[in-house]
């Protein structure tokens, strides 16, 4: 029988105690180092699908164009997304609300101002107001009509016949010089100006004189209300203020409607008024240089870069003040400005709006000037 001392069985112990700790710390250190470089291998994964992400979307998006402004514009697309839609949706309500308005004003006008102008005015003036009234709202009804059922005139569909200077982003399409394209309407159109809710209709190459003549006329035509019912406003005005006074006056139905009415009507003419006058003063500052809204912008940006090049910018399409008017309106021969401008005229402009030759009173005053 063999017998093992205490110190012995000690000794024993205590070395494997010792091998088996090295063996954990092995253990440990192991899984650490494993843990580590599976850690390196996870970042490395990560950063790799990183950049392969980051390139990926650089070469999606990449374009030789893209700048601040380009950004902005995508990050605001949801908002002109909502905008297009409710111009378009509300565009028929615009049209309404025009129409009503003005035949609102158009009824008091017959109803309280006419006669008061008969019973008052001498035979000379009553004669002036029923023609200027009535050529006034004449020339309204027949220039408001004529832009809201005239094509503004877009690219032909055939591409094959077009000459366009870049392509639509939209359409895919070649779009001709003065060209752009309408988000609200969906299409490119020629010499686009704007697109205008109040006429349901984008503004372009076949319209824009009827859009002018309308605001110019409205304008007109609230001015000349206001002006002729400035006496009666104010007598409105007063007796309206009386309402409220202890003891009440002892007005009629009728004459109350009646002051009411005529309030209304200043208000919404003089408003108008302003309102329109100062957009109708803007346009006839950008027909005067020869521009359309859309170009004011472009024309600015290029004259301050070739500005900056020591160069200086020229309208192509400019062919000085009194042409562009000349050109816009349509007038070739003098008698125009009496059967064109001043008489509802459906002539159409000049050129087709796809190439931009001279029109005939600026070839016909360059020709001598070539001969010499
Ligand atoms: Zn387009
Ligand atoms: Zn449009």
């Amino acid at each position: 029988m063999l017998s093992v001392s205490p110190r012995r069985c000690g000794v024993a112990g205590m070395r494997s105690r010792q091998r088996m700790f090295a063996a954990v710390m092995r253990l440990l250190l192991k899984c650490l180092r494993l843990g580590r470089r599976r850690r390196f291998k996870l970042v490395r994964q990560v950063e790799q699908l990183w950049h392969y992400g980051r390139l990926c979307l650089r070469s999606l998006l990449y374009n030789s164009f893209t700048n601040s402004d380009v950004v902005l514009d995508s990050l605001f697309e949801p908002v002109y997304w909502l905008v297009d839609h409710v111009t378009r949706w509300f565009g028929v309500v615009f049209v309404a609300l025009v129409i009503g308005l003005t035949s609102s004003i158009v009824a008091i006008v017959y109803i309280c101002l006419l006669p008061l102008i008969l019973q008052t005015y001498t035979p000379a003036w009553i004669c002036w107001h029923l023609a200027y009234g009535h050529w006034n709202l004449l020339m309204i009804v027949f220039h408001y009509y004529m832009a809201i059922t005239t094509s503004p005139g877009y690219p032909p569909q055939a591409k094959d016949d077009l000459t366009g200077v870049s392509i639509c982003r939209k359409c895919i399409a070649p779009k001709p010089a003065r060209t752009h394209h309408c988000s609200i309407c969906n299409r490119c159109v020629l010499k686009m100006d704007h697109h205008c809710p109040w006429l349901n209709n984008c503004v372009g190459h076949f319209n824009h004189r009827y859009f002018f003549s309308f605001c110019l006329f409205m304008t007109m035509g609230c001015i000349y209300c206001s002006i002729s019912g400035w006496d009666m406003f104010r007598d409105a005005y007063a007796a309206i203020e009386t309402y409220y006074q202890t003891p009440p006056p002892t007005f009629t139905f009728r004459q109350r409607a009646f002051h009411k009415s005529v309030v209304y009507l200043w208000v919404l003419c003089s408003s108008v008024a302003l309102a329109l006058g100062a957009l109708t003063l803007w346009h006839a500052a950008l027909i005067t240089r020869g521009e359309t809204s859309i170009e004011r912008h472009i024309n600015k940006k290029e004259r301050q870069r070739l500005q900056k090049k020591g160069k200086v910018f020229r309208n192509p399409y400019s062919y000085g003040s009194w042409n562009n008017w000349k050109v816009f309106l349509g007038v070739d021969v003098p008698r125009h400005w009496l059967t064109r401008v001043l008489l509802p005229s459906p002539h159409l402009p000049h050129g087709t709006g796809l190439s931009w030759d001279l029109p005939p009173c600026v070839t016909e005053q360059r020709a001598p000037l070539l001969a010499i």
